[in-house]
C-alpha cells in the first residue's frame, strides 16, 4: 500500500514545541513534507505605498526558518522552502508527493483566510484535504466561554469572564521523529531574491535577539528563571531603555516560535517555584490583550483595515498628509518624544509599547493625518508585526475601535517628562 504523505504547511507556527498541527500531522501520517512558503503577494506594495514585510522582519523571519530547520533535521526531516504562489506551489507539492492532506494553522484575517481558501479549492481538486488547528491564541476558541459572535467588546469584560470560566490548555507533546520521503535540500532565499538590503541593527537596540524557537525558550527561561526579571514587570514594562523593561517576547510569538501557552505553563512552573505576585500574573494579562485582538479580528474581520474601524457614525476622521506622514515616518516632527521613538523603530525595528500609544496617538490626534498609513508602516517596519494586534492597537487609539473610552489623545509633552524624566531616552535616539 502506498504510504500516506501529508504537508505540514508552517505559516506563522515555526516551532516544534507545542505545536498541535505537527503533532496531529505525525500521528495520522506515514510521512511528512514540512513547507513554508514566500507568498509572492507579500511582497507588492500596499495600497499605502508601504511594504508589508521590511528587511529587519525578514531577516528574523530567515533566522526562524533557520532554527526551525535544525530542529527538523534532528528529528529525522527537513524543511522545503518555496517562493512564488501559494496555491500554485501546493497544487505542484500535492502532484510531486501524492500527497492526500494538508495540515496547517487556522487564520482570523482577511488575506490569510483567502490565501487559505484558495488552497482549500485546489486541494479538493487533486483529493487532497485540508485540516486546520487554533495554536495561536492562549485560550482556544472553542473553550471561551462565549460563541465568537458574543464576544464582548469591552477588554475588561472579555478578560473577566475567560479568566473565571476558561481554561489554558496543556501543552503539546514534542514530536521523536518524523518521516519523511527523500525531500530537496534545505535553501532559504536571499534578500537581494525580494529586492531588499540586508540589515544593519543599530547596536542601541531594546530587541538584541535572534529569531527561531530555541532563542524564544532562552529568553523565555532568561527573563523567567536566570534573572527574575519577571517579578518587577508590571513596575518595568512602561519602561524604554535596554532589553529587560518588558519581556520581549512579542516578535517570537508572532512568528510562533513560541506559543502562548508554553508561556502561560512556564510562568505557571515560576509561580509555583520561584515567586507568584502581582507581575507574574500581569504577563498573562497582557496575553490576554494578544488573544482579544485576535478574536476581535475574527468577530470584525477587514473593518479593522478600513479609516472608521468598527465604528460607523460621528467619527473624526483625517485626510492622509503625505508631507507630515514623511516627518512623522522618519523622525522629523519636532516633537523630540515621538522622534526618538520613531528613529528607533526605522534602525531597529522595534519600539516599546509605552512609545507606541504616544506616537500612533500623536499621528491620528496631533498631526491630524490617516492613521492607517501609520499601521501600514508599522507593518512594514516592526519586528513583531502582528495582523491582529498591531491593526486593532491602531484602530483603538484613533478611537475606530475597542476602547470603550473613545478619541483616547496622548499628551507626550506628559508622558515624556513621566517615563522619560531624565532625558535618557531621548538622548539615546536623537544623538548619533
Ligand atoms: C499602535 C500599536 C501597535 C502595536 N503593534 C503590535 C504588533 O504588530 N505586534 C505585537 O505583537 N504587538 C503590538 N502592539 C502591542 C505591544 O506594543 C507589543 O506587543 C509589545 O510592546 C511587545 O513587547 P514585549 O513583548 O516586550 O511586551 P510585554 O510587555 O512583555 O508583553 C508580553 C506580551 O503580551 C502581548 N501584549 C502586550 N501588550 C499588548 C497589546 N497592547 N496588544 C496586544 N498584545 C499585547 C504581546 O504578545 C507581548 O509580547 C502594538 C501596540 C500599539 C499601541
Amino acid at each position: 500500500m502506498e504510504a500516506k504523505r501529508s504537508i505540514v504547511w508552517f505559516k506563522t507556527d515555526l516551532r516544534i514545541s507545542d505545536n498541535e498541527t505537527l503533532v496531529k500531522a505525525i500521528q495520522e501520517s506515514d510521512e511528512i513534507i514540512p513547507v513554508y512558503i514566500f507568498d509572492e503577494e507579500d511582497f507588492k506594495e500596499t495600497v499605502f505605498g508601504t511594504k508589508k514585510i521590511g528587511n529587519i522582519r525578514l531577516n528574523f523571519l530567515l533566522e526562524s526558518l533557520t532554527d526551525l530547520q535544525q530542529q527538523l533535521k534532528a528529528l529525522g526531516s527537513t524543511l522545503i522552502v518555496l517562493k512564488g504562489n501559494t496555491t500554485d506551489l501546493m497544487s505542484e507539492l500535492i502532484k510531486k508527493y501524492n500527497v492526500s492532506k494538508i495540515y496547517c494553522k487556522q487564520e482570523v484575517s482577511y488575506e490569510e483566510k483567502e490565501r487559505l481558501a484558495k488552497v482549500e479549492v485546489v486541494a479538493w481538486k487533486l483529493f487532497c484535504t485540508v485540516e486546520t488547528f487554533s495554536t495561536s491564541t492562549l485560550f482556544h476558541a472553542s473553550d471561551l466561554p462565549f460563541p465568537l459572535k458574543n464576544i464582548p467588546e469591552v477588554f475588561t469584560d472579555f478578560r473577566k469572564k475567560v479568566e473565571k470560566e476558561s481554561n489554558v490548555r496543556p501543552i503539546s507533546e514534542v514530536p521523536k521523529e518524523i518521516k519523511s520521503p527523500v525531500l530537496p535540500k534545505f535553501e532559504l532565499p536571499n534578500f537581494s531574491d525580494f529586492d531588499l538590503n540586508p540589515i544593519e541593527i543599530d547596536a542601541r537596540t531594546a530587541f538584541p535577539f535572534k529569531g527561531g524557537e530555541t532563542h524564544a525558550l532562552n529568553r523565555l527561561n532568561d527573563y523567567l528563571f536566570e534573572t527574575n526579571n519577571i517579578q518587577n514587570y508590571k513596575e518595568t514594562r512602561n519602561g524604554l531603555v535596554g532589553e529587560s523593561y518588558s519581556s520581549k517576547l512579542s516578535t517570537w510569538l508572532t512568528m510562533g516560535c513560541i506559543s502562548p501557552k508554553t508561556i502561560y505553563h512556564t510562568i505557571k512552573k515560576y509561580e509555583k517555584e520561584v515567586c507568584s505576585n502581582e507581575s507574574t500574573y500581569w504577563l498573562i494579562f497582557e496575553l490576554l490583550w494578544r488573544d482579544y485582538f485576535r478574536f476581535m479580528m475574527k468577530k470584525h474581520h477587514q473593518r479593522y483595515f478600513q479609516q472608521f474601524g468598527i465604528k460607523s457614525e460621528n467619527i473624526p476622521l483625517h485626510p492622509h498628509n503625505t508631507e507630515v506622514f514623511e516627518k512623522w515616518k522618519n523622525g522629523e516632527t519636532g516633537n523630540d518624544f515621538v522622534d526618538a521613538n520613531m528613529i528607533e523603530l526605522k534602525k531597529t525595528g522595534f519600539m516599546s509599547n509605552r512609545g507606541r500609544q504616544n506616537v500612533a496617538s500623536f499621528l491620528h490626534h496631533d498631526l491630524q493625518s490617516d492613521w492607517r498609513y501609520g499601521a501600514a508602516y508599522f507593518e512594514e517596519q516592526l519586528i513583531d508585526y502582528d495582523v491582529c494586534s498591531n491593526w486593532g492597537n491602531w484602530a483603538y487609539l484613533a478611537g475606530v475601535g475597542n476602547d470603550p473610552r473613545g478619541n483616547r489623545k496622548f499628551d507626550t509633552e506628559k508622558q515624556s517628562k513621566q517615563y522619560d524624566p531624565n532625558q535618557t531616552y531621548r538622548k539615546l535616539w536623537l544623538t548619533n
